[in-house]
Protein backbone atom coordinates (compact mmCIF):
# COMPACT_ATOMS: atom_id res chain seq x y z
CA UNK A 1 0.00 0.00 0.00
CA UNK A 2 1.47 3.34 -0.81
CA UNK A 3 1.58 5.38 2.35
CA UNK A 4 3.26 8.58 1.37
CA UNK A 5 2.14 11.69 1.93
CA UNK A 6 2.93 13.20 -1.40
CA UNK A 7 1.12 13.18 -4.35
CA UNK A 8 2.57 11.28 -7.56
CA UNK A 9 1.19 10.67 -11.19
CA UNK A 10 2.42 7.85 -13.21
CA UNK A 11 3.59 8.35 -16.67
CA UNK A 12 4.32 5.75 -18.61
CA UNK A 13 7.56 4.53 -17.18
CA UNK A 14 8.22 6.98 -14.58
CA UNK A 15 6.48 7.83 -11.61
CA UNK A 16 6.71 11.50 -10.50
CA UNK A 17 5.89 12.45 -6.75
CA UNK A 18 5.84 16.05 -5.44
CA UNK A 19 7.85 16.88 -2.39
CA UNK A 20 7.44 20.00 -0.47
CA UNK A 21 9.49 22.26 0.53
CA UNK A 22 7.32 24.03 2.77
CA UNK A 23 6.11 27.81 1.76
CA UNK A 24 7.47 31.21 1.64
CA UNK A 25 5.95 34.47 2.59
CA UNK A 26 4.68 37.16 -0.01
CA UNK A 27 1.66 39.08 -0.59
CA UNK A 28 -0.88 39.47 -3.52
CA UNK A 29 0.54 42.94 -3.55
CA UNK A 30 3.21 41.69 -5.60
CA UNK A 31 0.78 41.38 -8.71
CA UNK A 32 0.43 43.56 -11.73
CA UNK A 33 -2.83 43.84 -13.93
CA UNK A 34 -5.31 42.54 -10.89
CA UNK A 35 -6.56 44.57 -8.36
CA UNK A 36 -6.16 43.15 -4.58
CA UNK A 37 -9.99 42.54 -3.99
CA UNK A 38 -10.32 40.38 -7.01
CA UNK A 39 -7.26 38.80 -6.48
CA UNK A 40 -8.38 37.40 -2.83
CA UNK A 41 -11.41 36.70 -4.08
CA UNK A 42 -10.17 33.86 -6.52
CA UNK A 43 -7.81 33.24 -3.69
CA UNK A 44 -11.15 32.28 -1.30
CA UNK A 45 -12.80 30.86 -4.12
CA UNK A 46 -10.23 28.40 -5.34
CA UNK A 47 -10.19 27.55 -1.08
CA UNK A 48 -6.80 28.60 -0.51
CA UNK A 49 -6.60 28.87 3.26
CA UNK A 50 -2.93 30.96 2.89
CA UNK A 51 -3.85 33.72 0.34
CA UNK A 52 -0.50 35.41 0.18
CA UNK A 53 1.98 32.55 0.65
CA UNK A 54 3.44 30.89 -2.07
CA UNK A 55 4.45 26.95 -1.68
CA UNK A 56 7.03 25.20 -2.89
CA UNK A 57 7.47 22.01 -4.56
CA UNK A 58 10.47 20.38 -5.94
CA UNK A 59 9.17 17.09 -8.33
CA UNK A 60 11.27 13.95 -8.19
CA UNK A 61 11.46 11.86 -11.29
CA UNK A 62 11.67 7.79 -10.82
CA UNK A 63 12.36 5.26 -13.26
CA UNK A 64 14.27 3.81 -15.91
CA UNK A 65 17.00 3.49 -13.11
CA UNK A 66 16.48 7.13 -12.77
CA UNK A 67 16.16 9.15 -9.50
CA UNK A 68 15.94 12.92 -10.94
CA UNK A 69 15.28 15.97 -9.21
CA UNK A 70 13.80 18.46 -10.41
CA UNK A 71 14.70 21.91 -8.50
CA UNK A 72 15.93 21.98 -5.01
CA UNK A 73 13.31 24.27 -3.48
CA UNK A 74 14.75 27.26 -0.83
CA UNK A 75 16.61 25.25 1.59
CA UNK A 76 16.01 27.48 4.46
CA UNK A 77 17.71 30.60 2.52
CA UNK A 78 16.07 33.65 3.93
CA UNK A 79 14.66 32.05 6.85
CA UNK A 80 11.69 30.05 4.15
CA UNK A 81 11.31 26.37 2.60
CA UNK A 82 13.42 24.12 4.02
CA UNK A 83 11.58 21.34 4.49
CA UNK A 84 12.52 19.07 1.40
CA UNK A 85 15.58 17.10 2.70
CA UNK A 86 13.46 16.00 5.50
CA UNK A 87 10.51 14.96 3.12
CA UNK A 88 13.01 13.59 0.43
CA UNK A 89 14.36 11.02 3.33
CA UNK A 90 10.85 10.51 4.42
CA UNK A 91 9.83 8.62 0.56
CA UNK A 92 12.78 7.01 1.34
CA UNK A 93 15.00 8.53 -0.71
CA UNK A 94 18.48 9.98 -0.17
CA UNK A 95 20.47 12.94 -1.18
CA UNK A 96 23.07 10.62 -2.45
CA UNK A 97 20.75 8.47 -4.59
CA UNK A 98 19.96 11.30 -7.05
CA UNK A 99 21.58 11.20 -10.19
CA UNK A 100 20.73 14.41 -11.70
CA UNK A 101 19.21 17.63 -10.79
CA UNK A 102 17.11 19.72 -13.57
CA UNK A 103 16.70 22.96 -12.89
CA UNK A 104 13.99 25.33 -14.01
CA UNK A 105 15.61 28.81 -13.81
CA UNK A 106 18.29 30.66 -11.22
CA UNK A 107 15.62 32.06 -7.99
CA UNK A 108 16.55 31.18 -4.51
CA UNK A 109 13.46 29.37 -4.51
CA UNK A 110 14.57 26.79 -6.77
CA UNK A 111 18.19 26.42 -6.43
CA UNK A 112 18.45 27.36 -2.81
CA UNK A 113 18.83 23.29 -1.75
CA UNK A 114 22.23 22.64 -3.82
CA UNK A 115 24.66 23.72 -1.79
CA UNK A 116 25.59 22.23 2.06
CA UNK A 117 26.46 24.32 4.80
CA UNK A 118 30.16 24.08 3.39
CA UNK A 119 29.21 25.30 0.02
CA UNK A 120 29.58 22.17 -1.45
CA UNK A 121 27.10 20.21 -3.70
CA UNK A 122 24.45 18.67 -1.50
CA UNK A 123 23.70 15.85 -4.49
CA UNK A 124 27.33 14.53 -4.41
CA UNK A 125 26.69 11.76 -7.63
CA UNK A 126 23.93 14.40 -9.24
CA UNK A 127 24.57 16.02 -12.84
CA UNK A 128 23.64 19.42 -12.51
CA UNK A 129 21.26 20.60 -15.97
CA UNK A 130 20.47 24.36 -16.73
CA UNK A 131 19.78 25.95 -20.09
CA UNK A 132 22.58 27.89 -21.28
CA UNK A 133 20.70 31.10 -21.63
CA UNK A 134 19.66 31.07 -18.23
CA UNK A 135 23.33 30.10 -17.21
CA UNK A 136 24.64 33.44 -19.40
CA UNK A 137 22.52 35.42 -17.60
CA UNK A 138 23.25 34.96 -14.01
CA UNK A 139 27.17 35.35 -15.03
CA UNK A 140 26.61 38.58 -16.99
CA UNK A 141 27.81 40.41 -13.67
CA UNK A 142 27.32 44.12 -15.34
CA UNK A 143 24.48 43.54 -16.73
CA UNK A 144 22.72 42.13 -13.27
CA UNK A 145 24.52 45.52 -11.70
CA UNK A 146 22.28 47.46 -13.62
CA UNK A 147 18.91 45.34 -12.35
CA UNK A 148 19.27 46.09 -8.48
CA UNK A 149 20.56 44.72 -5.43
CA UNK A 150 18.08 41.40 -5.14
CA UNK A 151 18.93 40.27 -8.27
CA UNK A 152 22.66 41.25 -7.84
CA UNK A 153 22.35 38.73 -4.94
CA UNK A 154 20.52 35.96 -6.95
CA UNK A 155 23.10 35.91 -9.12
CA UNK A 156 26.32 35.63 -6.71
CA UNK A 157 24.60 32.20 -5.33
CA UNK A 158 23.79 30.99 -9.03
CA UNK A 159 27.60 31.00 -9.56
CA UNK A 160 28.33 30.14 -6.35
CA UNK A 161 26.51 26.76 -7.26
CA UNK A 162 27.39 27.18 -10.83
CA UNK A 163 31.00 27.04 -10.05
CA UNK A 164 30.83 23.85 -6.89
CA UNK A 165 28.86 21.75 -9.54
CA UNK A 166 31.48 22.58 -12.24
CA UNK A 167 32.82 19.46 -13.52
CA UNK A 168 29.25 17.75 -14.10
CA UNK A 169 27.14 21.18 -15.08
CA UNK A 170 25.40 20.48 -18.44
CA UNK A 171 23.64 22.13 -20.36
CA UNK A 172 20.15 21.39 -21.03
CA UNK A 173 19.89 22.70 -24.82
CA UNK A 174 22.31 20.02 -24.96
CA UNK A 175 22.23 16.83 -23.27
CA UNK A 176 19.63 13.91 -23.45
CA UNK A 177 18.34 14.08 -19.99
CA UNK A 178 16.90 10.57 -20.09
CA UNK A 179 14.83 8.47 -22.26
CA UNK A 180 10.99 10.69 -23.01
CA UNK A 181 12.20 13.61 -20.78
CA UNK A 182 13.28 16.97 -22.57
CA UNK A 183 13.59 20.68 -21.80
CA UNK A 184 11.04 23.25 -22.90
CA UNK A 185 12.09 26.60 -23.20
CA UNK A 186 9.13 28.99 -21.67
CA UNK A 187 11.15 32.54 -21.08
CA UNK A 188 9.80 35.38 -19.75
CA UNK A 189 9.84 34.99 -16.07
CA UNK A 190 13.84 34.58 -16.42
CA UNK A 191 15.76 34.89 -19.74
CA UNK A 192 16.81 30.79 -19.64
CA UNK A 193 13.52 30.12 -17.91
CA UNK A 194 12.77 26.10 -18.59
CA UNK A 195 10.30 23.40 -18.32
CA UNK A 196 10.69 19.46 -18.35
CA UNK A 197 7.90 17.81 -20.79
CA UNK A 198 7.96 13.80 -19.85
CA UNK A 199 6.34 11.35 -22.65
CA UNK A 200 6.43 7.66 -22.09
CA UNK A 201 3.80 5.39 -23.19
CA UNK A 202 1.70 7.76 -25.01
CA UNK A 203 1.02 9.62 -21.56
CA UNK A 204 2.82 13.26 -20.87
CA UNK A 205 3.16 15.83 -18.01
CA UNK A 206 4.29 19.11 -18.28
CA UNK A 207 6.49 20.75 -14.78
CA UNK A 208 6.10 24.28 -15.93
CA UNK A 209 8.32 25.56 -13.24
CA UNK A 210 7.35 29.29 -12.69
CA UNK A 211 4.48 29.79 -15.23
CA UNK A 212 2.35 30.44 -12.53
CA UNK A 213 2.69 31.60 -8.77
CA UNK A 214 -0.37 32.04 -8.11
CA UNK A 215 -2.23 29.26 -9.90
CA UNK A 216 -5.23 30.10 -9.43
CA UNK A 217 -5.02 33.53 -10.38
CA UNK A 218 -2.51 33.71 -12.78
CA UNK A 219 -4.61 30.59 -14.64
CA UNK A 220 -8.24 32.62 -14.59
CA UNK A 221 -6.06 35.79 -15.60
CA UNK A 222 -3.34 34.84 -17.44
CA UNK A 223 -2.27 38.46 -18.10
CA UNK A 224 -1.49 38.99 -14.74
CA UNK A 225 2.11 39.14 -13.78
CA UNK A 226 4.25 39.28 -10.51
CA UNK A 227 7.14 41.21 -10.06
CA UNK A 228 9.54 38.34 -9.82
CA UNK A 229 9.12 38.03 -13.81
CA UNK A 230 12.16 39.43 -15.57
CA UNK A 231 10.18 40.07 -18.40
CA UNK A 232 6.27 40.66 -17.66
CA UNK A 233 5.29 40.56 -21.52
CA UNK A 234 7.31 37.74 -22.49
CA UNK A 235 5.99 36.10 -19.24
CA UNK A 236 2.40 36.54 -20.35
CA UNK A 237 2.89 35.42 -23.93
CA UNK A 238 4.69 32.12 -22.67
CA UNK A 239 1.89 31.71 -19.78
CA UNK A 240 -1.00 32.73 -22.58
CA UNK A 241 0.70 30.00 -25.31
CA UNK A 242 1.36 26.82 -22.62
CA UNK A 243 -2.50 27.45 -21.07
CA UNK A 244 -3.90 27.36 -24.41
CA UNK A 245 -1.98 24.28 -25.29
CA UNK A 246 -2.44 22.44 -22.48
CA UNK A 247 -6.09 22.78 -22.04
CA UNK A 248 -6.53 21.96 -25.98
CA UNK A 249 -3.98 18.65 -25.73
CA UNK A 250 -5.57 17.77 -21.71
CA UNK A 251 -2.38 17.60 -21.10
CA UNK A 252 -1.08 17.13 -17.72
CA UNK A 253 0.57 19.74 -15.92
CA UNK A 254 2.76 20.28 -12.46
CA UNK A 255 4.53 23.54 -11.36
CA UNK A 256 6.40 24.80 -8.34
CA UNK A 257 4.06 26.90 -7.07
CA UNK A 258 0.67 25.00 -7.46
CA UNK A 259 0.33 24.05 -3.49
CA UNK A 260 -2.45 22.01 -3.28
CA UNK A 261 -2.96 20.29 -6.30
CA UNK A 262 0.78 19.37 -7.15
CA UNK A 263 -0.61 17.89 -10.52
CA UNK A 264 -3.37 19.29 -13.09
CA UNK A 265 -5.44 19.42 -15.95
CA UNK A 266 -5.93 22.97 -17.42
CA UNK A 267 -9.64 23.52 -18.97
CA UNK A 268 -11.17 27.13 -20.67
CA UNK A 269 -10.11 28.98 -23.41
CA UNK A 270 -8.09 32.44 -24.16
CA UNK A 271 -11.97 33.85 -24.13
CA UNK A 272 -13.23 32.83 -20.97
CA UNK A 273 -9.56 32.51 -18.95
CA UNK A 274 -8.55 29.05 -17.42
CA UNK A 275 -8.73 26.69 -14.36
CA UNK A 276 -7.02 24.07 -12.90
CA UNK A 277 -8.48 20.84 -11.42
CA UNK A 278 -6.47 18.08 -9.74
CA UNK A 279 -5.90 15.09 -11.63
CA UNK A 280 -7.01 12.88 -8.82
CA UNK A 281 -10.40 14.95 -9.36
CA UNK A 282 -10.82 14.85 -13.13
CA UNK A 283 -9.25 10.92 -13.34
CA UNK A 284 -12.16 10.14 -10.60
CA UNK A 285 -14.57 12.18 -12.72
CA UNK A 286 -13.87 11.27 -16.36
CA UNK A 287 -11.47 8.23 -16.24
CA UNK A 288 -12.23 6.11 -13.18
CA UNK A 289 -9.52 5.44 -11.95
CA UNK A 290 -7.06 6.84 -9.09
CA UNK A 291 -3.98 7.23 -9.63
ZN1 LIG B 1 11.17 32.15 -10.14
ZN1 LIG C 1 9.69 30.22 -7.79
Amino acid sequence: MDTSPFLSQKIGHYSITAISDGRMKASLGLLSGIDLTEAGKIQEKSGVTAPDDIHIYCYLIRGQGRVILVDSGMGGLNYAGGEFKKNLFSEGVNPDDIDSVLLTHGHPDHIGGLLNEHGQPAYRNAELFMSRDEAAFWQDENKLKLMGERIQMTGSLVRRTLEAYGPVLRFTDEAEISEGIKAVSLPGHTPGHTGFLINSCDESLLIWGDLVHYPHIQSARPEVSISFDCDPAQAEKTRKTILEQAARQNLRVAGMHFGEPGFAYVSGSPERGYFLTSCSEQQNLVRGITV
